[in-house]
């Protein structure tokens, strides 16, 4: 096979190379505050015989991966969130079970392989917190020095982490769109990798992993799939892999994509709803892996979503709550509160959504990444500590 880039705005076509991010073209004509232009798609060229193995479609060759457990990660079905909430086929594809604990391996783990082809020692990521500590750990797995630029109000436990990994960590006094902006100017005299998720085309094929797994693991092609969504990478990854499998005929009809995305950060939401994306707003939600103000990802998510029938949704932080104290409790899966917003969405759409469907929700990252959202969430639901005093007999 022969990989090559093609923007997704115009058509035009690169090689895939360390320095090519997003199309010369369509990027000259960015306007501040909106979503990227020129975000390019890795494309197939030639015959593919069997795509029983996840590297025979990928654009870098298996030798070039750090051998560590990424993706593949399980589909299962709830039992008692099936019958609580009548949806007899839900399942859940449990991305939390990831090296680092989040859906984010899947692109850091191909943006490593790339940067080892190319003999880059030196990765550089900005990120609300997944993104990092997932390149800080898969990076250390590859032999790989990273750097990542984090807003100050990133949840410890996941700086924690990147910090243990061994990342050179930037705390950016800003916003998270603030520190994507940084991160794309390092302080390096060596050559550099930036895998800012969205500018990088690789983050995008990366995700699409999920999707041919989706497609290994089921024997129906999903009728939903529920994607919590911020920068709509994770979204427009998955739906990359779907179109993918379209093109080798591995599917006949494409999933219905639900973008969730919390209601206080809701920039695909309201461009869904309007036809466009407009002045970005302050974002504001627990669900810190999908507050982004400006999408990265969002003009391909919004044309892909119209194009394949996918919807958007929002829910507010205390349904998020609410979802994430329901998985822990009925299927034993603790997540954090993006992840949770998969099933929130679920939930509400409920009335719309016949029993019998196939269902995915996406769980994107594990609760221990952000423990102090977790606990405000057991203590609105009224979950108290019994103590008691150790008695002398
Ligand atoms: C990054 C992330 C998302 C959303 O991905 P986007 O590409 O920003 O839309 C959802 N959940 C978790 C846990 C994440 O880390």
């Amino acid at each position: 096979m022969d990989y090559y880039y093609k923007c997704s705005d115009c058509g035009n076509t690169y090689a895939i190379t360390p320095e090519r991010m997003l199309c010369e073209d369509c990027s000259s004509k960015q306007e501040t505050g909106r979503p990227l232009r020129g975000i390019l798609e890795v494309e197939m060229q030639g015959k593919l015989a069997d795509c029983s193995s996840i590297y025979s479609v990928l654009p870098i060759e298996k030798k070039w991966f750090p051998e560590i457990p990424v993706g593949n990660t399980p589909l299962w079905a709830p039992k008692r969130l099936q019958q609580k909430h009548g949806f007899s086929n839900l399942l859940i594809k449990d991305d939390t079970r990831n090296l680092t604990g989040s859906f984010k391996d899947r692109a850091s783990w191909l943006v490593s392989a790339a940067a080892l082809k190319w003999g880059i020692r030196h990765v550089t990521v900005a990120s609300t917190g997944n993104a990092a500590s997932s390149m800080a750990g898969i990076g250390a797995a590859a032999g790989l020095k990273v750097t990542i630029y984090v807003p100050g109000s990133i949840p410890k436990a996941k700086l924690v982490q990147s910090l243990q990994y061994g990342a050179e960590v930037v705390s950016v006094n800003g916003s998270y769109d603030d520190a994507f902006r940084m991160a794309m100017k390092p302080d390096s005299s060596e050559k550099v990798l930036n895998r800012n998720t969205g500018y990088n085309p690789l983050t995008i094929e990366g995700k699409k992993t999920a999707s041919f797994e989706l497609c290994h693991q089921m024997s129906n092609t999903p009728d939903y799939i529920f994607v919590p969504t911020g920068d709509a990478v994770v979204l427009s990854g998955m739906i990359k892999g779907f179109k993918d499998l379209q093109k080798l005929g591995k599917i006949g009809r494409f999933p219905k994509f639900i973008a969730v995305q919390a209601r206080g950060s809701n920039a695909l939401a309201r461009a869904m709803e309007q036809g466009d994306f407009s002045e970005p707003m302050k974002s504001e939600t627990i669900a810190d892996s999908i507050q982004v103000e400006v999408p990265a990802c969002g003009y391909y998510a919004l044309r892909e979503l119209k194009a394949h029938g996918g919807g958007c949704i929002t829910v507010s932080d205390d349904e998020i709550r609410q979802a994430q104290i329901e998985l822990s409790s009925q299927a034993g899966l603790f997540t954090e509160p993006s992840a949770a917003a998969s099933l929130a969405g679920l939930l509400r759409m409920k009335a719309e959504i016949d029993p019998e469907a196939n269902i995915v929700l996406l769980a994107s990252g594990t609760g221990l990444k952000d423990i102090e959202n977790a606990k405000e969430a057991v203590e609105k639901a009224g979950r108290t500590i019994i103590r008691k005093e150790v008695s002398d007999d």
